[in-house]
């Protein structure tokens, strides 16, 4: 049979999204949540072939991350936990975006995602009801004694507002009973002037759109605040260039940013928030109950977590206890995360509920690796292509961070996402968190993405891996109060056979790096100008405790440092979804050629790795063989047995769903003709579609060797 003929080159586009996202659907991989009810924004539910694809890519995580080594080891934790590890972590504080709002539609986005627009914006200061204004206008009696240039102003206004009036079609006998409806219906306003300053609007008109759509949007806008016919105050026109204050989507000037928790909230027990309705506030006695009710249920609030790494933290110490392991080791976990995100997009990417892989590794600090080595090596250092076999003693936290961005870009490669498609972005020194020392994001290049200024692909997010310190236990153990230091045997036996000048250096640095954490607290408080007296102690008790930390770092102690690779599975999902497919040519029955849709995924990772097929299912001979052979191989690996319609349109269906292999059980199986092929089957190959004869003998052998 022919080869494939083309691959999925020359469709990479935008158009490719729509194409993946039906093929997701009607192959069920993905679906909407909820769909039957109209769904829910930045939900998604994965169907038979999806739930079979990301079970695949987290087995193959955790095989990798933690079966296939020493130092590695799994948790898995609850999802709600006390509410102090998010203040600890940082997240009741600060896991915020800024959030923007358009006032005409209310939608709301991310202040750092809107694109940047240029063109002319009409700045509208206000608006008046249209039959108010003629009113008015008509009300001005003494027109002879304006300027001329004054009464054409007037004239030309009367004569639009009529336009807009006569154009509204209402009656002119009923004009005035517009302005008796909004009297009705504000009470507290006068009708007349009722428009004008009740809220400006900016509208931007980008080159090519007609002026006249800032009028529209404006007029819409007003309409929306509750005036029948707007009539508008001339605007102010301005020209702006690459503005990100405007909502690409309709070029309505967007609120000012204003910080949005992305936590989700919820209520632990049985709690009673009071519902505001049934309480008279005018009553001290009912408004007094309903606060102390409000503040008892606020005890009990507790949050999705938004992210799984920080009960890895919080259980370091007991996993360190049980698992006899020893710094430098880790603690991985996969589980669901939740964010509250402000604009979920881009399909599966930005959800609202989904699942992450994510280990912690805890290291030595440098000051502990040089005591005990002598000295320190850094990135440069590493082999080519670092291993489990060549972990080195002498390694600082540059060395490990590098060594994990190799490995997560070797795990990348392993599951079939080609070097090429990925990007390794070092993030720069002012994008850092403060307590990060250096970040490395692996993007890949989803049709999504944004291009860069030679029309290359700049890739998304798939994956961070930070080399956070000591920050994450040092909270913890400020906030629970619990000591997260460890005892290392290796530094205890090493300090002494330090030469006196070395241990003074080394005890410095340790303190100098345990002072400029502890001491964040009292710079805090400066910065909220807090009594001056109060940031000194503060300050003061900073300084003693890490003098007390150098000291037990001289006996062995210190609090371990992190590198963190935290990954997304349904990112990973997507990554994998988008890469695999691919449009082609293929023969029918007949052997013309028609255009084919198959998802190349990587044996290892498809979601079906063999399907089973008797040519005929109306022969029991050959249905018998083939549930024979499903069974044979059905212990092993995930198998599909399909004998439903032509075969060709079973491979098709199979080359959609992206299974690696087909097995036909046919006449000769059976070695009707030709007994010299009697037990043998056909195997197709998904991606050459050729065909090859193996006996049944060999066949799960060489399947399990073909998809590793
Ligand atoms: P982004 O900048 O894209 O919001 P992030 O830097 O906040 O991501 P992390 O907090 O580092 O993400 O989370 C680690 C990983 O979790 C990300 O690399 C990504 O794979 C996944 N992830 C984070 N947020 C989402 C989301 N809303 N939907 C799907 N996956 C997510």
């Amino acid at each position: 049979m022919a080869g494939p003929k083309s691959s999925s080159e020359g469709i990479r586009g935008n158009d490719v999204m729509d194409k993946i996202v039906s093929l997701c659907k009607r192959r069920g991989f993905i679906y909407q949540s909820s769909e039957i009810y109209g769904g829910i924004n930045g939900f998604w539910d994965y169907g038979p072939l999806g739930a079979e694809l990301k079970r695949n890519i987290k087995e193959l995580w955790w095989n990798d991350m933690i079966r296939q080594r020493d130092d590695v080891v799994g948790l898995e934790a609850t999802i709600i936990m006390h509410p102090q590890i998010w203040k600890a972590s940082g997240h009741v504080d600060t896991f915020m975006d800024m959030m923007v709002e358009c006032p005409l539609t209310n939608r709301r986005f991310r202040a750092d995602q809107v694109e940047p627009q240029s063109g002319t914006v009409y700045h509208f200061k206000g608006a008046v009801e249209a039959a108010a204004a003629l009113k008015n206008l008509r009300e001005i009696s003494n027109k002879d004694r304006l300027d001329a240039r004054t009464r054409d102003r007037l004239d030309s206004d009367e004569a639009e507002v009529l336009k807009l009036l006569q154009s509204s079609g209402i009656p002119p006998n009923k004009w005035d009973d517009v302005l008796q409806d909004l009297t009705r219906t504000f009470p507290e306003t006068d009708c007349r002037s009722r428009g004008v300053g009740i809220g400006e609007i900016s509208v931007l008109v980008r080159a090519g759109e007609h002026a006249s759509t800032a009028w529209k949007r404006a007029t819409e806008f007003y309409r929306k605040q509750g005036l029948h016919i707007p009539f508008l105050e001339q605007p102010i026109i301005e020209q702006v260039k690459d503005s990100t204050a405007f909502n690409p989507e309709n070029g309505v000037k967007l609120s000012a940013p204003r910080p949005f928790n992305l936590m989700f909230k919820t209520y632990v027990g049985p709690v009673d928030v009071p519902p505001l309705h049934r309480y008279t506030f005018e009553d001290p006695q009912q408004s007094e109950e309903w606060f102390e009710r409000f503040n008892e249920s606020q005890k009990n609030v507790a949050y999705l977590r938004p992210e799984t790494a920080q009960a890895i933290f919080a259980q370091f110490k007991n996993v360190l206890e049980t698992s006899r392991q020893k710094v430098p080791f880790g603690i991985a976990q996969v589980g669901k995360a939740f964010r509250n995100e402000v604009t979920p997009r881009n399909y599966t990417f930005r959800s609202r509920e989904f699942e992450q892989m994510e280990l912690e590794y805890f290291i030595k600090p440098d000051e502990a690796i040089e005591a005990i080595s002598g000295r320190v090596a850094g990135s440069s250092e590493l082999d080519p292509q670092p291993s489990t076999l060549n972990l080195q003693p002498t390694w600082g936290w540059e060395a490990w961070h590098k060594y994990w961005v190799e490995e997560r870009i070797r795990f990348y490669e392993s599951v079939g996402l080609p070097r090429t498609t990925l990007v390794e972005y070092w993030q720069k020194p002012a994008e850092l968190a403060h307590y990060a020392k250096a970040c490395v994001d692996i993007l890949y290049k989803f049709p999504f993405s944004k291009r860069d200024e030679k029309g290359e692909l700049m890739g998304e997010e798939l994956e961070g891996i930070a080399a956070r310190g000591d920050f994450d236990l040092s909270q913890h153990q400020r906030f629970s109060g619990k000591p997260m230091i460890v005892f290392d045997e290796e530094l205890k036996a090493a300090w002494p056979k330090l030469d006196p000048a070395k241990q003074t250096e080394l005890k410095e640095r340790y303190y100098q790096s345990r002072f400029k954490y502890l001491k964040k607290e009292g710079e805090a408080l400066e910065r909220a100008d807090a009594e001056p007296l109060v940031r000194e102690i503060k300050l003061a008790q900073a300084e003693k405790l890490a003098r007390a930390d150098a000291e037990a770092f001289t006996k062995g102690y210190y609090v371990p440092h992190v590198i963190e690779p935290s990954a997304g599975v349904d990112r990973l999902a997507l990554a994998l979804i988008c890469n695999a497919y691919a449009e082609d040519q293929a023969p029918d029955e007949k052997g013309k050629m028609e255009s084919r849709v198959v998802m190349r995924f990587h044996p290892r990772i498809a979601p079906i790795k063999v399907a089973v097929f008797p040519l005929l299912k109306n022969r029991p001979e050959l249905v018998k063989k083939a549930r024979e052979v499903r069974d044979l191989l059905r212990p092993h690996m995930n198998v599909f047995y399909d004998d439903a319609g032509a075969i060709g349109r079973r491979y098709r269906r199979q080359d959609e769903a992206g299974t690696p292999f087909g097995v036909t059980i046919d006449f000769d199986t059976l070695g009707e003709k030709r007994p010299e092929l009697q037990d043998t089957v056909t195997l197709r190959d998904r991606d050459t579609m050729k065909q090859e004869r193996v006996k049944i003998g060999d066949l799960l052998p060489l399947l399990r060797e073909k998809t590793r």
